[in-house]
């Protein structure tokens, strides 16, 4: 049983998306240099991905829909947007041999899916790029 949450309704999304595209410009245009900045460099070296993958990734960051698996380490819950095409609630990532997973690597579109990583893994690095930089500012 999914539940929409109202912050995941098609307008707040769309807005989200649209945040999401004025940070990456403003990182591009040098006038932002972030952590989040940072994270959308690695993404694009690293994985390669595209600008549509960079405004979903931190889209669904943005609208607060990772959290911290509570049991497990290196895990993490991600909320499901249908707005995004999600099918699922919830998604769990977690990295494994150094690599990111995803449960929807498994699900309906899982063959499709698995050739890249995923948005879902894309808020998560946002997440975690984000959360060690906050915690090394608050030793500061
Ligand atoms: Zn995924």
């Amino acid at each position: 049983m999914s539940k929409i949450r109202a912050f995941q309704s098609d307008p707040v999304v769309n807005f989200a998306k649209q945040k999401a595209k004025e940070k990456i410009e403003r990182c591009e245009n040098g006038t932002d240099n972030d952590s989040v900045c940072d994270v959308i460099s690695f993404a694009k070296e690293r994985y390669g991905v595209n600008e549509s993958w960079i405004v979903r990734s931190l889209a669904r960051y943005m609208l607060n829909t990772v959290r911290k698996h509570d049991k497990l380490d290196n895990a993490w819950l991600v909320d499901g947007i249908p707005r995004l095409g999600d099918t699922h609630a919830v998604y769990m990532v977690w990295l494994e041999d150094g690599r990111y997973k995803c449960t929807c690597f498994t699900h309906t579109y899982g063959y499709a899916r698995r050739a890249k990583v995923c948005t879902h893994i894309g808020a998560v690095l946002f997440y975690t790029r984000q959360r060690k930089l906050d915690d090394i500012d608050k030793k500061d």
